[in-house]
């Protein structure tokens, strides 16, 4: 099978992204489909609220102090990583796993291929991981006469609908049942069903005998530990762990920035991951790895390999941008994104969507290359506030931009808007006064349009569905809300006065 050149989003089919991405079309699309909103909205509406929940339940009011905890002990190990590194391959080395370091995803890929043909690999089943989507593992794996099939049940079905991830954490989620049963009926010749029960015990009989027959396990890792020289894989289906212990090869991708410095601090991100992830106490396999099976082990591969990929982040690791290597992949910066509820995964053209891949994919692809997803946030911190290591997303979307426009505008309307936004923020009057007239503006159009009757005076609200010039764009997609005659302001000093009275 060749390197697939498209993506079918519920039935439209679209191309990958030619460089530089224009995120246009697909926002353009996943906009128009309501039904897709449907799901990725209530979808990460329900994880954004048991991920508060949890966190509240099991922290309280130390969440703060465990998440700038978290942050900083990454921040650490990435300010001192060639140490890290280095303890954790010495140590990887002394208890039998082999250690590759990988500069590209051609290099990691071809690592992996070189040990397959070697040891005569025909069947490869794969765990859930983000690098081998960065790699293109599968397709190249393919194309190499090697079988390769994913076993985190969302990727299973994905990988039958020749489709791509759309969340970190949960890669189909913007899929229903309906099309789930369709892809099982088309791909596995088996009756159509959309009971979640019966599909996931197709999936699981179809997978079964893989594991037994693979000789290969590929999986991606949540955590290494420099102490030890462990790989930690988190999974909710325990298909990582039949993966990695089952066929008698075990490679494992795993990014550079993946290290801790050791077990102690383990128990603490296990606990901020489930719960940032999708809102449990705790995932429901978390599995150690420490070198290939011993002679006493029950079970275990006969080899175990880590490929170290690099792949960009040593540029991303810079001061300036160092923080984002933080991130541990729980996705709930996603979850919280009022935008990426809007668009879905896809839209963000690159393998980390949502906020994190905001910034990120323009670091390790080049801004050049990615110059809208900058843009794509309202800047409105729920980023920030859900991430578990602290990364101060809404800051790097800022000076990103920054650095897009080079503090120059090129369009003259943009630079006179601006100037004029400046100089409104220097004056508290002009501010006043141009918040005052712009209220009174759209409540003007709202009452043109017959939303707003003359007489509603402070608290009723009207639609304006047109507005001209430059803010024509916002209301050609949705209708602008006018806001009440009585504003913020007014409405603050009568509560002041109501304070003071009593
Ligand atoms: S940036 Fe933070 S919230 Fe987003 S995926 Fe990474 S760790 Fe999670």
């Amino acid at each position: 099978m060749s390197k697939p050149t498209a993506l079918t989003l519920e039935g439209h089919e679209i191309l990958f992204p030619a460089l530089p991405y224009d995120i246009n079309q697909r926002a353009a699309a996943a906009t128009q489909d309501s039904e897709l909103q449907n799901f990725v909205n209530s979808a990460t509406l329900l994880r954004d609220q048991t991920r508060r929940d949890q966190c509240e339940a099991t922290f309280g009011e130390d969440y703060d102090k465990m998440r700038t905890l978290a942050g900083q002990i990454k921040q650490h190990t990435l300010d001192h990583l060639d140490y890290y590194l280095e303890q954790f391959i010495d140590a990887a080395e002394a208890a039998g796993t082999t250690v590759h370091f990988a500069v590209d995803a051609v290099e990691a890929n071809k690592i992996c291929l070189d040990i397959a043909k070697r040891e005569n690999v025909k069947l490869c089943v794969k765990s859930k991981s983000m690098v081998t989507e960065e790699t293109n593992l599968v397709s190249d794996m393919e194309d190499a006469g090697i079988e390769a099939i994913e076993t985190d049940l969302g990727e299973f079905i994905l990988q039958l609908d020749h489709d791509a991830p759309s969340h970190l954490v949960t890669p189909m989620i913007h899929k229903n049942r309906e099309s789930v049963g369709r892809a099982f009926e088309r791909e596995l010749g088996v009756p159509y069903t959309d009971d979640p029960q019966t599909l996931t015990q197709i999936a699981r009989e179809h997978l079964r005998d893989k594991y037994q027959q693979a000789e290969m396990g590929v999986s991606g890792g949540n955590f290494m530990l420099a102490d030890s020289g462990s790989l930690v894989i988190c999974t909710n289906e325990g298909n990582g762990r039949l993966c990695t212990s089952v066929p008698r090869i075990h490679v494992a991708f795993v990014g550079i920035e993946k290290l801790i410095p050791g077990r102690a601090w383990l128990p603490m991100y296990l606990k901020l991951l489930s719960r940032s992830a999708i809102g449990s106490p705790i995932t429901v396999y978390n599995h150690v790895m420490t070198g290939p099976k011993k002679t006493d082990d029950a079970d275990g591969p006969e080899q175990m390999h880590i490929i170290l990929v690099d792949n960009g982040r040593t540029e991303v690791l810079k001061p300036e941008t160092r923080e984002m290597l933080r991130c541990i992949r729980c996705g709930a910066c996603l979850n919280a994104c009022p935008v990426y509820r809007k668009i879905g995964g896809h839209s963000y053209g690159s393998v980390y969507s949502g906020p994190i891949g905001a910034i990120l994919t323009p670091v390790l692809k080049g801004l050049a290359n990615y110059k809208d997803l900058p843009y794509v946030s309202s800047l409105c911190g729920a980023c920030y506030e859900a991430c578990p290591v602290k990364i101060n997303i809404p800051k790097y979307l800022v000076k990103l931009r920054e650095e897009l426009i080079g503090g120059h505008f090129d369009k003259l309307i943009d630079r006179i808007f601006f100037k004029v936004w400046t100089m409104s923020l220097k004056f508290p009057w002009t501010y006043r006064l141009g918040g005052w007239a712009s209220a009174r503006g759209l409540r003007a159009r709202a009452k043109l349009a017959g939303t707003l009757k003359p007489g509603d005076r402070f608290t009723a609200r009207g639609w304006v569905s047109h507005v001209p010039g430059p803010a024509a764009g916002w209301t050609a997609k949705r209708d602008l809300a006018t806001p009440p005659a009585k504003g913020f302001r007014t409405w603050w000093d009568e509560h002041q006065k109501d304070k003071g009275g009593n």
